[in-house]
């Protein structure tokens, strides 16, 4: 680590045009500029690893969700962790590893002081853990679970996506609440990794097992709550096992994201009715005021081994099509990052 040359280049990615479906060559490319002095009040941060989350690709459509659609020929956001290599302000000095909030996908970006948050060091806990575990994802399977879904002792918990960053953290927290927990997922290596590592009771694959036959063999009480994540077909039939009263965190529709044209459905919706669940939809930084709270409980289950996690890493920054892909493809077990630099 040191100070940045004056002739070091920046290298930032841009987005060019709205992906139709998959990401393709040309919707998204590298721009190098050059990187000018830093001015006073404003700290400049090198990136290490960048947070890869189905969300980026939402923000690349035109789709007016929680945020405006990001602008054609702007920077790609993410989240990032960063360590500090030349400060003009007081707060901070080099080398001090920080997590700014939503930035630039950037070798190097500038930020004043109260962009910042420093990371604490956990013992045995890496750096990029705060993106996933520790961080966004961590605090969606925390909130979601414990506000919306209500978990009580001996409920059935269905989560979709289970063996991903925030799947595998629903699940293991819903163990910790006295659960009985059900994940889906998309092979066998994951149910494996849900039973053997995440505790889970069962787990079903659904791209080889029958999955209503499967819910009605694993949950034979119906299901309390369903921690929705993918939305689509295996939603509909999840939402016919509910039971009365039940509950339903609708975090994410992963299976829609790169839809061409809108999705219909739910075509279960009735049940939901008939069941009298409670269906919320929630977007994480509705949580802002409580993230210290969550994130205290989920470094105590971390640091005691009560949750297990695991880090999909992919190396270098020129390949962050190819991480977003992996969530696409269900390539990934846990949080998807792209590890960018070392310190
Ligand atoms: P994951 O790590 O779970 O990765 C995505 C997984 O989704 C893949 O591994 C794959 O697993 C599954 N998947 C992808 N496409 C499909 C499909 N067509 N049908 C069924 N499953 C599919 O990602 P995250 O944990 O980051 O995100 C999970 C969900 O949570 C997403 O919907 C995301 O948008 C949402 N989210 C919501 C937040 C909020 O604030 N509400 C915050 C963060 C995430 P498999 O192999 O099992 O198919």
């Amino acid at each position: 680590m040191g100070k940045v040359s004056m002739d070091e280049k920046n290298r930032i990615w841009m987005l060019r045009r709205r992906p139709v479906g998959s990401i393709r060559d040309g919707d998204i490319e590298i721009v190098a500029q050059p990187l000018s002095s830093l001015d006073d009040g404003y700290v400049r941060v090198k990136t290490l690893y960048i947070s890869i989350d189905p969300t980026n690709r939402i923000w690349m459509s035109d789709v007016d969700g929680y945020f405006p659609p990001l602008p054609i020929d702007g920077p790609l956001m993410g989240g990032l962790v960063g360590v500090v290599m030349e400060s003009k302000d007081d707060a901070y000095e080099p080398g001090q590893i920080v997590m700014p909030g939503l930035s630039p996908w950037a070798l190097y970006n500038d930020f004043q002081a109260e962009e910042l948050n420093s990371l604490p060091v956990l013992p045995g806990v890496p750096t990029q853990a705060f993106l996933g575990p520790l961080g966004g994802t961590g605090l969606t399977a925390y909130f979601g679970l414990t506000d919306i879904g209500q978990p009580k002792e001996g409920d059935t918990l269905v989560v979709s996506a289970a063996a991903g960053a925030v799947g595998s953290m629903v699940g293991q927290i819903g163990k910790i609440m006295g659960c009985r927990v059900v994940g889906i997922a998309g092979s066998d290596s994951k149910c494996k990794w849900l039973i053997d590592v995440a505790g889970f009771d069962a787990a079903i694959n659904y791209k080889t097992e029958d999955l209503d036959a499967a819910l009605a063999k694993h949950c034979p009480d119906g299901i309390d709550i369903n921690f929705e994540n993918v939305g689509g077909k295996n939603m509909d039939i999840v939402i016919g096992h509910l039971n009365d009263f039940s509950r339903m965190p609708l975090c994410g529709l992963i299976s829609t994201y790169n839809a061409k044209e809108p999705v219909p459905g739910p075509y279960n919706f009735a049940n939901l009715l008939m069941r009298r669940t409670r269906m919320q939809g929630f977007i994480i930084i509705d949580y802002l005021d409580q993230f210290n709270d969550g994130l205290q409980k989920l470094a105590e289950w971390i640091l005691s081994g009560q949750i297990k996690y695991e880090m999909d890493e992919v190396e270098g920054f020129e390949n962050i099509p190819a991480a977003l892909d992996r969530l696409f493809d269900g390539k990934n077990i846990g949080k998807v990052v792209v590890h960018v630099a070392d310190i």
